[in-house]
């Protein structure tokens, strides 16, 4: 600790990542964003960020397929700490008219990725370049997958990613299109949901559509459901904490004159609460039961726990507050008053090792503009690229001022 005095460094600044880095992160955040490439599949985008890794001299090892590990070593030994880029993209027609829109028919950065990478290398450079004022090592994460469950964040860990030398803690960004760029949006706690699915079938009696005594209707069955599904979220959950149960899928019944004797239901419940989520997944299946016991039917019911709760950590988050609120000023730290129902597999590392997700702002520079914005996942989502400067920015002073001093 007493060694921190003495190696205290002027902060980064915007200015100097624009003067360094603006056209760097500008082309390559085009260049990945015309060749987004599906989960799993992420070749291309692999071998450019080896091709970039290389150019830096920073080492690296294949991880989970089409993933990357790097490791950036500072001037002295030190803590380790993980920076995460997801890389993949989604299979969605791109629709921006953008003059960098994808050359892939039907697939598209849809989420940001390419913006994550993008600040990863940016990132690196920096830290790179401030070699000498900084001790330990940077462990780089590209991470494929992340968009298609089971994700790819579980293989690398599995494969090493946390060890040798082990992670202490863990730092993950993700584009927010309704902050502006500049900001950055935090949370202590929760900061994104467990994100799990169910598949359901009601198995009901076929007969004559106008004799119902006779059968077991299974599209009532589902009518009953549906009610019952959302008066759990209303009536079992505590007003202070938070559910969602979506049913996004629904397919059953034959003919206007017909009993149908089996319908499918498929859908997902978002929870930020291990207790919650819990009781969601007990609540469903007694209350199918109850259905079909009062109407004669049978069922069969799954319940697949997916991304679980992604955790920020109060002393890293705080960490990240200060590295912002010092290069950018107070006004750039968002305090989020809630997090998102949506879910990421960075959950892992954060299960693991005490960590920060940051909600970067990629927005427009309008308050009505980031009102009106695409959210993720849609056609017209887009990252504002006057973004870029500010998360390297961030990112590398939040890096540094973890790793100043060495041990
Ligand atoms: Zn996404
Ligand atoms: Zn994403």
């Amino acid at each position: 600790m007493g060694k921190r005095g003495t190696t205290e460094v002027n902060h980064v600044t915007a200015d100097v990542v624009e003067q360094k880095l603006g056209t760097y992160l500008n082309e390559t955040f085009r260049h990945l964003h015309r060749n987004p490439e599906l989960s799993g599949s992420e070749f291309a985008t692999q071998a450019f960020v080896k091709g970039e890794l290389e150019r830096l001299g920073i080492p690296y090892q294949v991880m989970a397929g089409t993933g990357l590990c790097a490791e950036l070593r500072g001037g002295r030994p030190g803590k380790t700490i993980l920076l995460r880029a997801d890389i993949d993209a989604l299979p969605i027609n791109e629709a921006t008219g953008l003059p960098y829109a994808s050359q892939t028919d039907g697939v598209m950065h849809a989420c940001g990725h390419d913006a994550h990478t993008t600040a990863v290398l940016g990132t690196a450079a920096m830290l790179l370049e401030r070699r000498e004022e900084w001790g330990g090592t940077v462990k780089l994460m590209f991470q494929p997958s992340e968009e298609k469950h089971p994700g790819g964040a579980k293989p690398m860990i599995a494969e090493g990613l946390l060890e040798n030398p082990q992670v202490n803690a863990a730092i993950g960004i993700h584009t927010n299109p309704y902050l502006a760029p500049g900001t950055f949006g935090l949370k202590d706690g929760a900061i994104l949901a467990n994100a799990d699915r169910f598949y359901i079938h009601l198995i009901g009696k076929g007969g004559h559509a106008a004799a119902p005594h006779e059968g077991a209707d299974a599209i009532a069955m589902a009518g009953q459901l549906i009610v019952s599904l959302q008066n759990l979220v209303a009536r079992q959950v505590s007003p202070f904490d938070n559910a969602v149960v979506t049913i996004g899928e629904i397919k059953g019944g034959y003919a206007p004159n017909t009993l149908a004797d089996r319908v499918y239901l498929a859908g997902t419940v978002r929870t930020v609460n291990p207790d919650t989520q819990v009781l969601m997944e007990e609540k469903i299946g007694k209350t199918l039961q109850g259905i079909a016991d009062l109407w004669g039917g049978s069922f069969t019911y799954d319940y697949v726990r997916g991304y679980p709760i992604t955790w920020n950590d109060k002393a890293m988050t705080d960490l990240v507050r200060q590295a912002a609120g010092l290069c950018l000023g107070k006004e750039s730290v968002i305090e989020l008053p809630h997090g998102y129902m949506s879910a990421d597999d960075f959950a892992y590392i954060a299960k693991a090792v005490p960590s920060v997700f940051i909600e970067w702002g990629t927005g427009d520079w309008s308050e009505e503009a980031r009102r009106s914005a695409a959210a993720w996942h849609n056609s017209t989502f887009q990252v504002n690229p006057d973004a870029l400067k500010y998360g390297v920015t961030v990112l590398t002073q939040t890096i540094l001022n973890y790793l100043q001093g060495g041990e």
